[in-house]
């Protein structure tokens, strides 16, 4: 009888770009500057805290929110940081990652036929979660090169159905970053409203130029209506260990909880213990401007020269080129042709998009790598 037939609840979604471009750069050789995971070591000392709890027994299921020492020190960073205490019992739960912590957010909330505003181009995650959960993905294009948010567009997009605003800032794969004026422009769209926002802070501590992290928890208004994203792999060059947490108001969190419980239950117990002791040493992150800023300013002086135009870049550890004056093909083609025959990979940036504007040829490049691929990179990159 062979396999029964299905229909696919996604249809129109393949293996993502990143499993894609990772592999053609192994497969080919390539320096692999798409799928964005640091080329830098985790701490030793915070691998060592891993064992030890290890070693003491703290192996079998955490608590389904997550170990309470380390709920009570991101309680204190979020203070410390960004002014607003979350209830580490209440309003404060730990994920498999960023992308757990987004779908079951997505999925505790979203209801069939709400609709979910997305700022595109967006993380590749968000609108298959939302298409799963049965809403409506409603994009709103971000204009190339700042990719700043047009609010008044945001604010005729909103209806009756709009249940959630997703923002991303630090964002990938632009690299623009919230000013001020986003975040009351999100205040006063957002205000006496039932509309949430999930925000995906991610790269929190990867911002340039002595630009500060503008988190909606600052922003009483904002905070009161918001379930926000972070995730231990950026910080702590650890994308594989898949730990991350989210933050909301109590009556937010009890309804993630639900989701969150029969999706993972718990989350890794060894890592939890060890984060929890690593993270009380602020210096292991208050340094991360500075290091991925001198990756920045690297990677962007070395293909100065180069026939590619370089985007203006804020924030995260991505940065966009324009190749329109090398040719037009269509970046999804091109990217696979840069890797192939000059040895770099990247990312299409039309992947990002429900409908990707016409005439745009961008490819994002990750510059968390080691200077030395950088400047490998750059030169084959020079020679395109
Ligand atoms: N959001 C954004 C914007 C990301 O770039 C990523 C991963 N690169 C995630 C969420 C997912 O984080 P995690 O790897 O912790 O699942
Ligand atoms: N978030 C990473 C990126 O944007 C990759 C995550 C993944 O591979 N799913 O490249």
């Amino acid at each position: 009888m062979g396999t029964p037939a299905v229909t696919s609840k996604l249809p129109s979604v393949g293996t993502t770009i990143f499993t894609v471009m990772s592999g053609l750069a192994n497969e080919t050789g390539a320096i692999n500057l798409s799928q964005g995971f640091p080329g830098f070591p985790v701490s030793g000392e915070l691998i060592d805290l891993v064992n030890q709890a290890m070693r003491a027994g703290h192996n079998q299921y955490a608590p389904m929110p997550g170990i309470m020492g380390l709920r009570e020190q991101i309680s204190d960073k979020m203070e410390g940081l960004y002014g607003h205490r979350y209830d580490p019992n209440h309003e404060i739960t730990i994920t498999a990652g960023g992308t757990q912590a987004l779908f079951s957010a997505i999925t505790a909330f979203v209801q069939p036929g709400d609709e979910v505003i997305v700022l595109e181009p967006a993380y590749d995650s968000y609108i298959p979660a939302i298409q799963l959960a049965g809403g409506v993905p409603v994009p709103v294009a971000l204009q190339a090169p700042d990719f700043r948010p047009d609010w008044s567009e945001v604010r005729s997009k909103c209806t009756s159905r709009t249940r959630l605003i997703i923002i991303n800032t630090p964002q990938n794969p632009t690299g623009m970053v919230f000013t001020e004026e986003d975040m009351q422009a999100l205040l006063s769209i957002t205000h006496d409203t039932d509309i949430l926002i999930l925000s995906d802070e991610v790269y929190e501590h990867i911002l340039f130029d002595g630009h500060p992290h503008r988190s909606v928890a600052s922003y009483p208004g904002l905070a009161e209506r918001s379930l926000v994203v972070f995730s231990f792999g950026k910080t702590y060059h650890a994308t594989g260990w898949k730990c991350g947490y989210v933050l909301a108001p109590a009556e937010l969190m009890r309804e993630f909880r639900k989701v969150h419980q029969f999706t993972v239950f718990s989350v890794n117990t060894p890592l939890q213990y060890a984060l929890a002791d690593f993270m009380q040493e602020r210096s292991h992150y208050s340094g991360l401007p500075a290091f991925y800023q001198a990756k920045r300013d690297l990677f962007r002086k070395l293909i100065a020269q180069s026939r590619f135009r370089i985007l203006p870049c804020h924030g995260s550890y991505f940065q966009l080129l324009d190749y329109s004056t090398i040719t037009n093909e269509v970046d999804t083609e091109f990217a696979k042709q840069l890797t192939r025959s000059h040895g770099v990979a990247s990312i299409p940036v039309s992947v990002f998009y429900t409908t990707p504007p016409a005439n745009q040829r961008l490819l994002r490049f990750c510059f968390a790598k080691e200077d030395h691929m950088l400047e490998a990179a750059a030169e084959r990159l020079c020679a395109v």
